[in-house]
C-alpha cells in the first residue's frame, strides 16, 4: 500500500504527463499508474519516430521528444510513475478510492482517467512458429532503432506503422523486407508511394500476397523465415536477422467499463469540467466524449488543466479553481501568487 495521493492519474500518455506537471503546479501530490512499460502512451507505442506538426509552439517534433520533455517538465515536481501496472479495479475504502493492480494498491483522494484508448497491447502473429520467438528475433515493438543497425530485417504488415518503419529502417538495414498477406495496404498514401520508390529503387523488397509460415533457426538463433505464397501455396526461404510484426494493436478500456461511468463507445462522457458523474473521479484526453470533442494532443492538454484544476477544488474546496497564469507563480520563483 503506498501513500495517499490527491490524484492519481490512470495513463501516462500525453495528457497523463502533463496533467501530473499540473498537479505539481497547484502543490497537489500525484502519480501515474500505466500498464505499459514507458511513459508517453500511443507516442511512445505506436509512433516514436514520427513528426507531429500540431503541437503550439513545436514546429516540428519527434513524439519520442515530445514524451521526453512531458516528462522533464513534469519532472519539476515530485512526480512518480508506476509502470507495467495495469489498473484493474477501483474500490473506495475509509473515505477515499483505492486505484487497484494486478501487484499493487495505490489510495488516493481523486481519480484523474487519462486512459486513452484503453490498454493496449500489439495484435501477434497468428502462427504458432513465431511465439517462442518474441524477445528472441522477433520483435513487435521498436524502442531504438539503432538496434537494427547492419541487419537483415523483414517487416510484416499493411498498416501505417509496417510502412513507416520499413521507411525509417532502410538506410540503417542491411536489407528491409516488406511483406504482406494482400497487395491491399491501410497505410498513408504518400508512405505506400515512398515504399514503392523504394523498392523501384532496389533498396527494399515488397513481398505482397505472402504469411510467415515457418522460422529458420541456427544454435537458437533466428537466422531466417519461410514464407508462403497466399495464393499459390508455395514456400520461399528468405534470411533474417529480426522479424518485426506490425500488425496494430489491440486496446481494451477493461475495468473502466465497471465502473459506474457514463459510457458512450468505450469512451467517457464528460462535462465542460472533465466531471465523469462521480464524484471525484475525472476524465481527459482521448477517453473522454462530448459534443466537439477531437482526439488530439493539445486537446488532451487543455483537458488535463481542467480535470486537475477541479480534482484539487474538490478536494480542498478552499483552494481557488483556477490558479492563475503560471507566468506570475510563486512556485516558479515569480512573485505574484
Ligand atoms: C499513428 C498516430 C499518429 C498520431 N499523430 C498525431 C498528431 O500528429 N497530432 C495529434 O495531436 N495527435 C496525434 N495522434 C493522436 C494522439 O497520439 C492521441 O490523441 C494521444 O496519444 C492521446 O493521449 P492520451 O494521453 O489521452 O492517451 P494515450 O496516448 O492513449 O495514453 C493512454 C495511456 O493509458 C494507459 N492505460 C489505459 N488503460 C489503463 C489501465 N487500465 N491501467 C493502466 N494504464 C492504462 C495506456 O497504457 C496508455 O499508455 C496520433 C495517433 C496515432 C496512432
Amino acid at each position: 500500500m503506498h501513500e495517499i495521493k490527491d490524484i492519481t492519474i490512470i495513463g501516462g500518455g500525453p495528457t497523463g504527463i502533463f496533467a501530473s506537471f499540473y498537479a505539481g503546479m497547484r502543490g497537489a501530490t500525484a502519480q501515474i499508474v500505466d500498464t505499459l512499460p514507458q511513459l508517453g502512451g500511443q507516442l511512445t507505442a505506436l509512433y516514436p519516430e514520427k513528426y507531429i506538426f500540431d503541437v503550439a509552439g513545436f514546429p516540428k517534433v519527434l513524439a519520442k521528444d515530445l514524451v521526453h520533455d512531458l516528462a522533464e517538465q513534469a519532472g519539476q515536481f515530485k512526480f512518480e510513475s508506476f509502470l507495467g501496472q495495469h489498473v484493474v479495479d477501483l474500490v473506495e475504502e475509509d473515505g477515499h478510492f483505492v486505484l487497484v493492480t494486478e501487484a499493487d494498491r495505490f489510495p488516493t483522494r481523486s481519480v484523474l482517467i487519462a486512459a486513452g484508448i484503453g490498454a493496449f497491447s500489439p495484435r501477434r502473429l497468428p502462427q504458432q512458429c513465431a511465439d517462442a520467438w518474441y524477445g528472441k528475433g522477433i520483435f513487435d515493438n521498436v524502442a531504438d532503432p539503432e538496434k537494427f543497425r547492419g541487419q537483415k530485417i523483414v517487416i510484416i504488415g499493411g498498416g501505417d506503422s509496417a510502412f513507416d518503419w520499413c521507411h525509417q529502417l532502410r538506410d540503417r538495414a542491411a536489407a528491409v523486407t516488406l511483406v504482406h498477406r494482400s497487395d491491399k495496404y491501410r497505410a498513408h498514401g504518400a508512405t505506400v508511394a515512398e515504399v514503392q520508390a523504394a523498392v523501384d529503387a532496389g533498396k527494399t523488397v515488397l513481398l505482397p500476397f505472402h504469411e510467415l509460415h515457418d522460422v529458420l533457426e541456427v544454435d537458437g538463433r533466428l537466422t531466417g523465415i519461410v514464407l508462403r505464397d497466399v495464393k499459390t501455396k508455395e514456400t520461399k526461404t528468405i534470411e533474417a536477422d529480426a522479424v518485426l510484426p506490425m500488425l496494430g494493436f489491440i486496446s481494451d478500456i477493461g475495468p473502466l467499463a465497471n465502473w459506474g461511468l457514463n459510457l458512450e463507445k468505450n469512451e467517457i462522457v464528460v462535462n465542460s469540467l472533465m466531471e465523469t458523474g462521480r464524484p471525484g473521479i475525472y476524465a481527459a484526453g482521448d477517453i473522454t466524449s462530448y459534443p466537439g470533442k477531437l482526439k488530439l494532443i493539445a486537446t488532451g492538454f487543455a483537458e488535463a488543466c481542467t480535470a486537475v484544476n477541479q480534482a484539487f477544488h474538490w478536494i480542498y474546496p478552499e483552494k481557488k479553481v483556477n490558479p492563475g497564469h503560471s507566468s506570475n507563480l510563486a512556485v516558479f520563483g515569480q512573485k505574484d501568487d
